[in-house]
This record gives C-alpha cells, structure tokens and sequence, in this order.
C-alpha cells in the first residue's frame, strides 16, 4: 500500500475532531502524537501535517496490516485522493465554486480500476461533503488569519496561541468554554447550548463563528 507511505499531507481542523474520536484520546494527544507544525500558506498561523513513522517506509501511524485503521474517519485528503479540491472563493455575494484535479500517480492500482466515476459520485461515496463542509468554514476563518488580526502582539502570541486551541484542541477549547462560561454570553437556545456542549463538531463550529467575532467584530453569535 504504497499511497500511505511517504505522504505530505494536511490536517484540518475537523480532520483531528474525526481522528480523535475514533482513536478515542483527547484533541491534544492526538496532536502531540500524530502532527506536527509547518510554515503554513501564510506567515501568521502554522499549517498542521500528519506525523509519519520515524522508519524507512515513512509509513502513515494508521496503516495497520489490514489497511487504515481509521478508516471510517480517514481524513479529507485520502477521502478526496485521487482527486484534490481547489475552492474560488472570489465570486460576488459571497458565493464560490469548488473545482476538482485528478492526480495519476504511478502506484495508485485505482486507475487501473475498470470502473468509472463522476466527481459527484466519489463525492458521495467518500461521504465528503461534511468534510468539505467543515474545511470550507476553516479557509474563511484562515483567510482572516492571513490578515495579521494579531497585530502587535505578532505571530505566536497570546491571541495567536488561543485561535490555535480553538481551532485544532477541541477538548482545551471546551473547558476554556466551561470556566469563562462563554455559552452564556451569546443568544443561543437550550439546545443549541445543548448540542455544543456534546457535540465537538458543533463546538468547532462555534469556536469558529466566536473567533470570527474575537478578530473582525462580525460572526452569526449575537452577544447578550
Ligand atoms: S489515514 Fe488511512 S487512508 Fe490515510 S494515509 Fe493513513 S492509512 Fe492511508
């Protein structure tokens, strides 16, 4: 299974909320031992990539003898794979167009697969749309990071250290919610508080519209 060997691959926020889960450990063990941080697109937050085996084949740390072992909760860019997604997001209103590029790498056997498939059909079948979902929400909020909302304090600052809990320690996230109360501060019924509170997908996408609202003043939650 050459494909998950030697493989530069990103992680996304919503990529460690799956992974975590399923490995059953908490967001900032997960991190600790299956990433590490790179220069991202921008110089003013880190991009997160996956750890691989210190070993010869450089093999993913999920790649068992009978295959992925998070399979169910692989993340976006071996769901996507062979295909990679590129999102203009310069359309007016707000709206964008997602494209897709088919990559051919000699060791992918998939194309040499009889079978035939439309974008909308992997797509499907790979259950993407959450992911893409999730990934689409954390482009516009890195897009804000890629405007330096740190401003003096500069890159690797307090404010800096916070939005990267927020995005990528879903667990410190929540309990930095539970001791500043943060649910209480915002216009949310019962079970929307509910749902945050259980739900980490639900509190990352909280966590994004708050640190939307933290670094431009504008975001969906109404304070009280
Ligand atoms: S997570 Fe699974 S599918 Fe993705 S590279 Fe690792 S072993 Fe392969």
């Amino acid at each position: 299974m050459s494909c998950c060997k030697n493989v530069n691959m990103f992680l996304y926020p919503y990529d460690i909320v799956r992974l975590k889960n399923c490995l059953q450990i908490d967001s900032e063990t997960c991190m600790r031992l299956y990433t590490r941080l790179v220069k991202g697109e921008h110089p003013y937050f880190p991009a997160v990539m996956l750890k691989l085996k210190d070993n010869e084949e450089k093999a993913c740390p999920f790649l068992g003898e009978g295959g992925c072992s998070v399979y169910h909760d692989r993340p976006s860019a071996c769901r996507s794979y062979p295909l990679e997604r590129a999102v203009d997001r310069t359309l007016a209103r707000g709206r964008c167009q997602d494209y897709y590029f088919l990559t051919d790498h000699a060791y992918c056997l998939g194309h040499k697969e009889n079978n035939f498939y439309s974008v909308t059909k992997w797509k499907r079948e790979q259950q993407l749309e959450d992911y893409n979902g999730m990934n689409d929400r954390w482009a516009e909020i890195d897009t804000i990071f890629a405007t330096n909302p740190w401003k003096g304090e500069g890159s690797g600052g307090p404010k800096q250290q916070m939005a990267f809990m927020v995005s990528y320690d879903v667990d410190g996230f929540r309990s930095l919610a539970v001791r500043e109360r943060l649910l209480e501060q915002f216009r949310l019924t019962r079970e929307q508080k509910k749902l945050i509170r259980s739900d980490d997908t639900a509190l990352l996408q909280f966590g994004f519209e708050w640190l939307k609202l933290f670094m431009t003043g504008k975001s969906s939650l109404m304070q009280l």
